[in-house]
Parts: C-alpha cells; structure tokens; sequence
C-alpha cells in the first residue's frame, strides 16, 4: 500500500511542478524489501516471546479434552499436553468462491500479496476491504483492475457519504467498478480466466482476465482444532462463542480473535488476548470497548471508529451529524488532497461523540483521536476547545466539532445554538 501511494503521489506532483516520469517497478526488489519487513516483525515477536520465557512449540494442535491436547511436531512425533487454560487464537480464512479453489489463476489475498508479476488484466472478485486495498496496489503497479461487488455499494455498511469519496477517486484508478453483480462461470483458459458475470439487470458478459483475486470474506478456522471433544460452542456462522472475559463455554478454554467473532481486526484481536490473559492471571478484566476502529487502506483512507450514522439509522437512535469537507483545509489543500470528508456523529442533547467517520488521506492515523474522544465520553465542545496544530488534518476534526455550532473558523455555516445541558 505504501509503495502504491508512492507511486500515485508521484504521478500528481507533475502538477506540481516535479516531474519523477515514468515508475520503473523491480518486482524482484519490491517483494525482497516486503519479506524484509515481515521478517524483522515475526523475528520481532519470536524475540519478545523469548524475553518473555514463553516456550514456543511448532506444530498442530487438536484439543484430545477439555484439559488436553495432541500436539503434532513438525518432523511428525506425537505429544500429548495438558493444560489449565487454553486460549485459541487461530483466526480466518479466506472464503472461496463456489469452484473457485481450484482454478488456476484464481488468487486468494494471501497469494495476491506475493506480487510474482503484475497482470495486464486482474479480476477483483468483493469490493471489501481486501478487494479495495489489493485493487489499489495493483492498479497503482499498472493492472487494469476491475471490480465486481454483489450488492448496491462498496463496502457494505460502512456510511455512504465516506465511501463515495473513495468510489471517486476508484473510478478514475480501475478501468471498471461493476456494482450488483456477480460471477456466475469461471474457466481456466491457457494464459488466464474466462469469467460470466450477471450485472444487476440480469444480463450476461463474458470477459477474460489474465488473473482474478477472490476477496470475499474470511471465514473463522475452527476444523481439525477437535473442538468436539471440549465443550466450546459455536454460533451459527461458525463462530466460537465467547463472553465478555473471552471464556468459551468450555471454563478452561478462551478464544480471541477472528474465530471469536467480528470485527476481523488484528487491533481487536490484540485487546481481547491482553484481556483473556488477564482473567487467566485471576485479574478482574473485561473486553467491552466502546469503540474499536477499522481502517480501509486504500487510497484515500476510510477510517471509522463508534457508532456510524447508518447504524444509528437502522437502530433507531437519536444522534445529529457535523460534516467538514476538506475543501476547507489548509493542510489538504497544499497535498493537493481537497476530497476528504471528517464527521462525528453526536448524542444530541449532551453532544457527546459517539463516532467517528473520516475518508481522507491518513484518515487511519487521525482515527486514534476519535477513539479516544469516544472512550472518555468527550463531548463537541471539549474537542473545538482543544487547540490542534495548524496546518494539520487533525484540524478537521476540531472544526467538524466546532460545525455542530457553526462555529467552525475555516468553513461557513448558519450559526446554531448549543442544545449541551
Ligand atoms: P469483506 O467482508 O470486507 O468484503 C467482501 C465483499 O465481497 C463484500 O462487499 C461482499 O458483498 C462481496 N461479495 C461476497 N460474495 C461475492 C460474490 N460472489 N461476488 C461478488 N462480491 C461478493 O471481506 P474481505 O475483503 O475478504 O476481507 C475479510 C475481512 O478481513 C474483513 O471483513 C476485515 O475484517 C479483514 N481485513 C481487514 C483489513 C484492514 O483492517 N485494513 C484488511 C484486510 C482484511
């Protein structure tokens, strides 16, 4: 993603009076570079497990009992291990299309991420996080991407007016957006893929795409952990059921993570180990954040944290809304990046936050702010009365707090009277 926004903003600074010319892409250098930075990370982790005095064991596990496991080594012996506690922490995969496992040329996310050659033509199958993020990677290294994405919208759920900054900018980066539409047929050919898509009308096209990525959801991995032979439960989408203290509903056994339920969120899987963890050491602990936020990084951000505005639509609950376009901002202006959008969704009597939603660049970092407004019950008032430096983009989110008044410095609105009690 980094490299992709390198080379878009390298592109625009022509306009700027800077011209880099043409990218010239070393796949070779650009995968090595990747594996670096993976491995200084995972060694990251084996290092600090280590300090930790944490025995580290490589194989596979399958629960024997509530107290048990077998554990398969690498090289093929057999252990057999008990335990107090367990904590299952094994995450997702990626579902496959129907038939679609076994096509070549058919990429999952994880295949995708090991750029072995750059497809002139690539089918991205879910315009979800991974069909957008692995899509903007690819059309920035010079693919002709296009997208299909089963129902009405990007991103489902997530609030329109966000997502349609993003959608913008897509159709000028993808050579085609197909919304409502579906695969219907996909067959290998020699270099590449014959797809039938059915769009929205119910009409067939059949197009041929060098390569496709299926990024259809993630499905939680619960099969061969022998979760039979324990009393864990599962929810009707698979899911392991957990309560608040990450216990299952076996006493002795925890999950955390992406087989413990949405979001399917590294940061949330982060928190829920720190507390499943705790209520093992016999601490008091609790996983109910009021607010865990998700980032879509693509070009530009989506970021969100709290309540959205259309899940507050849909549960009927009572909030105002304060938009600040970026038109507005100084610093976007000089990044040439006037298209963001920063909102906050309010309680309308106390004005206190209860979401944040920003599309923009860097909205992934300037969502932190939001959280934390949400978590200590900050209402609008607190957030305009705390100076934030100029020239920033953290300024929208002061001035979209300042907007609910019409106070806002940088951006003209009617007046509107406090309603805080
Ligand atoms: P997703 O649920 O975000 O999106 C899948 C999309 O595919 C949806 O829009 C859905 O409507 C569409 N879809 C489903 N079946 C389809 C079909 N047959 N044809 C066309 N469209 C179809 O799933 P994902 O993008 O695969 O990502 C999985 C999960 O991984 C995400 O939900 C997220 O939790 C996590 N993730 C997070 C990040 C991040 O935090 N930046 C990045 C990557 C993945």
């Amino acid at each position: 993603m980094h490299v992709a926004a390198q080379i878009m903003e390298s592109r625009t600074a022509k306009d700027r009076g800077v011209d880099f010319g043409n990218p010239k892409i070393h796949l070779h250098r650009l995968n090595e570079w990747k594996k670096g930075v993976v491995a200084k990370l995972t060694g990251g982790l084996g290092q600090l497990a280590k300090q930790r005095r944490i025995r580290y064991l490589q194989g596979t596990a399958a629960f024997s009992s509530h107290r048990t496991l077998e554990f398969k080594q690498a090289g093929g012996s057999i252990k057999n291990l008990s335990f107090e506690h367990a904590v299952i922490a094994t995450g997702s995969q990626a579902r496959t299309l129907p038939g679609g496992a076994t096509i070549d040329f058919v990429m999952d996310s994880s295949e995708a991420l090991e750029v072995k050659s750059v497809p002139q033509k690539l089918l991205v199958i879910g315009g979800g996080y991974i069909g957008l993020e692995i899509g903007t990677v690819y059309a920035a290294l010079g693919s002709s991407v296009t997208l299909v994405e089963m129902t009405q919208g990007l991103l489902p759920g997530v609030d329109r007016d966000l997502v349609r900054v993003l959608q913008k900018r897509l159709e000028g980066l993808f050579e085609a957006l197909l919304l409502g539409t579906t695969v219907k047929e996909m067959k290998a050919r020699k270099n590449g893929i014959t797809i039938v898509l059915e769009g929205p009308d119910g009409n067939r096209q059949t197009r041929i795409f060098e390569r496709a990525l299926a990024a259809v959801g993630r499905s939680p991995r619960t099969s061969g952990l022998g979760l039979e032979n324990t009393g864990v439960e599962m929810d009707k989408r698979g899911f392991i059921r957990v309560d608040a203290e990450q216990r299952t509903s076996d006493p002795s056994i925890f999950a955390v993570g992406d087989v413990a339920g949405e979001p399917m969120l590294a940061h949330k899987a982060t928190h829920e180990g720190r507390t499943a963890a705790e209520v093992i050491a016999g601490r008091k602990a609790a996983f109910e954040p009021a607010a865990i936020p998700a980032v879509v990084f693509t070009d530009p951000e989506i970021a969100w944290a709290g309540l959205t505005e259309s899940e507050a639509k849909s549960r009927g609950i009572d909030f105002a809304v304060s938009r600040f376009p970026w038109g507005a901002s100084g610093r976007a202006a000089t990044l040439g990046r006037s298209d963001g959008l920063t909102k906050l969704v309010v309680d309308p009597r106390s004005e206190r936050i209860l979401g944040v939603g920003i599309a923009g660049v860097g909205a992934g970092e300037l969502i932190a702010e939001g959280v934390l407004a949400i978590e200590m019950g900050t209402n609008a008032t607190d957030i305009g009365l705390s100076i934030h430096p100029h020239p920033t983009l953290s300024e929208t989110i002061m001035e979209a707090a300042e907007g609910l008044h019409g106070t806002a410095t940088s951006y003209f609105q009617p007046r509107r009277k406090p309603k805080l009690r």
